[in-house]
């Protein structure tokens, strides 16, 4: 085990912004590959934490069968996750959307630029995310139409219940994933669990995906369980529902079951007068993978995603 700074840069009143990662090398035969597991860009999203922390162990203790070099990454934004905010505190900024960031720039420019940096010349990156505080959604990777050839064979290593496949129209270029992958880091997004929240199943989940890849590659020789094969989103269709009304939202259905077109995903409450002002209703069947959990809802708001059968 190995602590190092990836990035440090003086805060007002004697402090440090300190990125810092766990380099665990492999004790076995060197084969030369690195691979990265990053979270905590989103200072809200807690369920990468609990995958780091196994990981680390797990590695450390495995280190005879382990060959090549495994970088965790468990914060990239600290001061986030050290107040609760999701963003780059002070700034009000989504931290994934200033990469590859700029070594002169602003303190957050600074900072995304030294990360895209240190972990350049990697294998693979698995870049960890868990959602927001609002929806709960089913372990999955997410890869964009453009790199789908290039990531789909490793996606389906990782033990997940789904592959979404994004249009390429939706592909947002500021964020590390799209920064990684520009410059030659296979670099997959998981999304899992809840923000603020760590789900204990689906971090032990990836955790036998992460370990599974690693043996996939060549660089674990020890033990790694047999992995599930994922649905993937191509040629199916996404199914939104959002909320016509604004109230409370009551689920009537469960996160990861199968529902048919018509079902009544969940209800929308007036805890003024008690009644139900409505009974919004899946637009197709199929696997409802995306569940709000927050239960304030306005017009508009997001309350489940289904993925729908193959067309
Ligand atoms: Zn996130």
């Amino acid at each position: 085990m190995m602590i190092k700074v990836v990035s440090s840069a003086a805060l007002p009143v004697t402090e440090n912004l300190m990125i810092q990662k766990n380099r665990i090398e492999g004790a076995a035969e060197p084969c030369g590959k690195r691979v990265c597991i990053v979270t905590g860009t989103h200072g809200d999203e807690l369920e990468g934490q609990y995958v780091c922390a196994r990981l680390a162990k797990l590695l450390a203790d495995g280190r005879q069968s382990l060959s090549g070099v495994v970088d965790i990454y468990p914060a990239l934004n600290p001061l986030g996750i050290d107040s609760i905010i999701r963003g780059f505190p002070m700034f009000n900024l989504d931290m994934n959307r200033i990469f590859p960031g700029s070594a002169s720039g602003s303190l957050a420019e600074s900072t995304a630029y030294d990360i895209v940096k240190d972990i350049e010349g990697a294998d693979i990156c698995i870049d960890i995310h868990s959602s927001n505080i609002f929806l709960r959604e089913i372990p999955q990777v997410r890869v964009n139409e453009q790199s789908e050839e290039a990531l789909l064979p490793y996606a389906l290593m990782l033990n997940v219940d789904l592959v979404w496949i994004h249009a390429a129209a939706t592909v947002l270029e500021s964020t590390l994933a799209y920064a990684l992958n520009a410059c030659g880091v296979k670099t997959l997004v998981v999304e899992m669990g809840v923000g603020m929240r760590i789900t204990e199943s689906y971090c032990e989940q990836l955790l036998a995906g992460i370990m599974n890849l690693l043996r996939e590659i060549g660089m674990w020789r020890g033990a790694a369980g047999k992995v599930r094969s994922p649905e993937v989103s191509k040629d199916r269709s996404v199914g939104f529902v959002n909320s016509d009304a604004a109230g409370i939202f009551i689920p009537r259905v469960a996160h990861n079951s199968v529902v048919n077109a018509g079902d009544v995903i969940g209800s929308v409450l007036d805890p003024l007068t008690g009644m139900t002002v409505e009974n919004a209703v899946a637009p197709c069947g199929g696997l409802v993978f995306t569940l709000r959990e927050y239960p304030v809802v306005f017009g508009g708001s997001l309350l489940a995603r289904i993925m729908g059968a193959l067309q």
